[in-house]
């Protein structure tokens, strides 16, 4: 090559525009972090790894062909949404025990999804059904809250199955959404401290590290943002439960989500417990982040604030189960990170974020007779960029600036049911819905267009197909010799 040549080539590459780069522009945009808060006329520049490179009002300096902008005018563009609370598995278990709270609705889940009758890929594919189901919702990152490996028999937890975790990650992994897995270790009962839990620990990293290189080695390796843990603990209110979770969370230097205070009745068993985590476990608590946190009392929300804990709240599972609604108003004064989360497609129904939204903000609201009591903008904040902090993805997620992921919605406002627009982020969170959602991007890429996911149907229609098998085998099960009474 010649040194003309080399020149050349060397001035392209560090100085022309990359091909690869698009411009979306024309757009109002909210970006949920920097001011001001709402851009009537914006753009940003996505490279092609999929990160946003410039954004801001007006037009960028440089030039871009006509196949390399998107036009946005018209449309409003905010960041994806993040739920930072998800079981993708449950979406093949909606509208059980519509009038039961927590308990009675576990049990039905646990009678209807015997797990000691799935087979293998059952798994991986009912996790997909809830992945897509909550992507053409808009949620483009979530916190997959493992943890319906437990076999259950007479109430108790007998085993777990094989490769619960993998199939759940891999049903995540393929269809476009980011997600934050949180791993539950398996091997531990109900009814007690497993004799085994050393050699589960250890078992527990492997698996991890496989998980990691798994995806590491996938065409979708950015799409897996973390791999943190999520246990059981406070639901069973064990203590060596909870130490051996802690143990691996420290070893793995990661974060640790667990299920507290969610069902009135357990208050004061899992006060105790989380009072344990927040004392004996103190240094470590930083790592914590508290589902559900309806029920704490002073001192556990003292110590939480103090010690930098978390909570995630989800709105529309507590109203559904009658658990409650935690006082947000407060935790956001006393400096709790708040995240919205959609919890299961099984316990809440649907994994709507606008209807998370409007459903927490109104029930604070009439909690506390005040409609000041929260506002729009920490609402939607609490579904993005509020939600990637809680599970520790902001430097990812949750908003749009340089450096991020271009994992957007581009929302149609020209609809009688939600304009004409006086106040964008008023508008969004009172009247904004999965039907105003004309595209979801994924790093700069259209992964939905007008409601379309290319996989949906297939997806859906195998579901289908598992769930007339599953109920063929449960109802052999229950009239087999044998079968515990409690299945009948
Ligand atoms: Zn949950």
């Amino acid at each position: 090559m010649s040194i003309r040549l080399l020149v050349l080539v060397f001035f392209l590459v560090a100085v022309g525009p990359a091909a690869a780069d698009t411009l979306f522009h024309r757009a109002l945009l909210i970006p949920m972090e920097g001011a001001p808060a709402v851009i009537p006329d914006g753009y940003f520049v996505v490279d092609e790894d999929g990160r946003i490179t410039e954004l801001g009002a007006g037009a960028p300096e440089r030039e871009f062909g006509p196949a390399q902008q998107v036009d946005l005018s018209g449309r409003i563009v905010i960041p994806g949404f993040v739920s930072a609370h998800t079981h993708s598995w449950q979406s093949a278990a909606r509208g059980l025990a519509p009038n039961g709270g927590l308990t009675q609705w576990i049990a039905a889940k646990s009678k209807i999804f015997d797990s000691s009758l799935l087979q293998a890929g059952d798994v991986e594919l009912i996790t997909a059904h809830g992945s897509i189901d909550a992507l053409l919702h808009g949620i483009t990152t979530l916190y997959e809250h493992n943890q319906e490996s437990a076999i259950w028999r007479h109430g108790q937890v007998v085993d777990h199955i094989p490769n619960y975790n993998r199939e759940v990650f891999e049903g995540l992994l393929k269809h476009g959404q980011r997600f934050v897995f949180g791993y539950r270790r398996q091997g531990y009962r109900s009814a007690g401290y497993d004799p085994r839990a050393v050699e589960q620990l250890q078992h527990a990293e492997t698996e991890i590290q496989s998980l990691r290189e798994l995806a590491a080695a996938s065409p979708y390796a950015d799409r897996l943002l973390d791999i943190q843990l999520s246990s059981l603990g406070v639901y069973f209110a064990d203590e060596d439960l909870i130490r051996g979770d802690f143990a691996l969370a420290r070893r793995l230097d990661t974060g640790i989500q667990l299920h507290a205070l969610e069902e009135p009745g357990r208050r004061e068993r899992e006060l105790q417990a989380v009072k344990f985590i927040l004392t004996e476990l103190a240094e470590d608590a930083h790592r914590v982040t508290f589902s559900h946190f309806v029920h704490p009392d002073d001192e556990v929300l003292t110590l939480t604030a103090e010690l930098g804990a978390r909570m995630n709240w989800n709105p529309l599972a507590n109203g559904r189960l009658g658990s409650g609604t935690p006082d947000i108003e407060r935790y956001l004064a006393m400096g709790i990170p708040v995240g919205l989360g959609v919890d299961g497609a099984g316990s809440a129904d649907v994994t709507d974020p606008f209807e998370n939204m409007r459903s927490g903000a109104y029930q604070l609201r009439a909690m506390k007779q005040r409609a000041d009591a929260i506002s729009v903008a920490q609402v939607l904040r609490a579904h993005t960029l509020g939600a990637a902090e809680v599970i520790g993805a902001a430097d990812a997620v949750g908003s749009l600036r340089p450096g991020k992921y271009a994992d957007f919605l581009v929302l149609d406002p020209d609809r009688l049911d939600i304009g004409p627009i006086h106040d964008p982020i008023g508008a969004l969170v009172l009247a904004g819905k999965p039907a105003h959602i004309e595209a979801i991007y994924i790093g700069g890429e259209p992964i939905v267009r007008d409601g379309v996911h290319l996989e949906a149907r297939e997806i859906g229609a195998q579901v289908e197909a598992f769930m007339a098998r599953h109920r063929r085998d449960v109802l052999a099960a229950k009239d087999a010799p044998g079968a515990p009474a409690g299945y009948r």
